[in-house]
């Protein structure tokens, strides 16, 4: 019972990329991707052999062509128990997707292990993990141990750079479909969430607005930014209470977990439940006309000032910027 056992889903797109991201903690962690196996979840995955075949490690296990109604939470967890049975591992990862912090919680109760969420990054003990997790809306950071034999860590997405590793190639394990699929919901309608340009989530540069910004009209400005930038556009959670922007936007606590390269923020006062989702940001520059904000102590840039004053300016050498 040594094996480490790596969930991800799978579309008709590809794997999750946030796999490559787990792989390379797991490499930080010393472990050899001949040491690992990567459970991939999702419809029909005979059908999907080629893309198995692009996950970069020795082994990787499926149940054998089973529809689970298009992520059917009650399903996957039947699925994912089934091949925990079977393999029995001593550690379990989980990336904190949408479906992947549902699947963990599941997974935790069905097969009675510990588990640790939301973690940042795991420590390695004498071989006891120990999940390191932000708490009081990010301001303190808490080690976590499960202390059953096998234990479960659902792990942020986007703390990890992706393991660039070509040179495996995984042997790949079909179980026959033995699953009871009976589930007392049934998925009937999955619908794309709609949004222009680069996902939130995905973005190397994400430029923010807040409450300070005073309505939703300047928000024209920073997609202009965005534009110019090729970043993404987010919001403080007063922002999308106020109905200036979808709470799709919102970064924090309650919305989006972020970790781009560069946090641009305007009139966001950076109060503790919204650094929760964004305190992982490379660099942050802010605008703020508060100088004792509380978003001064985590940016690296600051300008203090009304934004009306400083944004024109800073658009118009993007502009220039971007002629050359
Ligand atoms: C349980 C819980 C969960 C929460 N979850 C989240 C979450 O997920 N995300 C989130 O964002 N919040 C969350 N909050 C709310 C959070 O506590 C703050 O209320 C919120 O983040 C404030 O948003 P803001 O910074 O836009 O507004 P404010 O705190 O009002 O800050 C506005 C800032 O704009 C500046 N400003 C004003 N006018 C100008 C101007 N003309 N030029 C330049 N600067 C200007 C001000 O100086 C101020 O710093 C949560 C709260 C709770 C209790």
């Amino acid at each position: 019972m040594n094996e480490i056992l790596v969930f991800t889903e799978v579309n008709d797109d590809g794997f999750d990329k946030s796999l490559l991201e787990m792989l390379f903690m797991l490499k930080e962690l010393g472990h050899d991707n001949s040491t690992l196996t990567v459970a991939a979840l999702g419809d029909n995955m005979e059908s999907k052999e080629s893309i198995l075949k692009s996950i970069p490690v020795s082994k990787v296990v499926a149940t054998k062509n089973l529809d689970t109604n298009k992520f059917n939470p009650n399903i996957l967890k039947k699925v994912a128990t089934n091949i925990v049975e079977r393999l029995n591992p001593s550690k379990i990862i989980i990336p904190k997707t949408s479906i992947g912090q549902d699947l963990a919680t599941r997974l935790a109760y069905s097969c009675n292990m510990g588990i640790v969420n939301d973690c940042l990054y795991i420590e390695n003990n004498d071989d006891k993990w120990i999940g390191v997790r932000p708490v009081f809306g990010g301001n303190y950071f808490a080690k976590v141990k499960a202390t059953t034999d096998s234990q479960i860590f659902c792990v942020r997405t986007k703390v990890f750079e992706e393991l660039a590793d070509n040179s495996v190639t995984p042997d790949i394990e079909f179980y026959e479909n033995d699953i009871n699929i009976d589930s007392s919901t049934q998925i009937l309608e999955r619908t794309q969430e709609q949004s222009d340009g680069i996902k939130l989530e995905d973005a190397e540069i994400v430029v923010a607005g807040g409450r300070g910004l005073g309505g939703p009209e300047p928000f024209e400005t920073l997609d202009e930014i965005a534009g110019l930038l090729n970043a993404a556009v987010g919001a403080s959670r007063a922002v999308c209470d106020a109905g200036w922007k979808d709470h799709s936007y919102q970064i924090g606590l309650t919305g989006k977990d972020i970790s781009p390269n560069l946090y641009f923020t305007v009139g966001i006062s950076g109060a503790s439940q919204h650094m929760a989702g964004c305190g992982n940001s490379k660099h942050i520059v802010s605008i703020d006309k508060n100088i004792d904000a509380n978003i001064f102590k985590d940016a690296e840039i600051g300008a203090v000032g009304d934004w009306k004053n400083i944004l024109p300016g800073f658009l118009d050498t993007l502009k220039d910027l971007a002629k050359d």
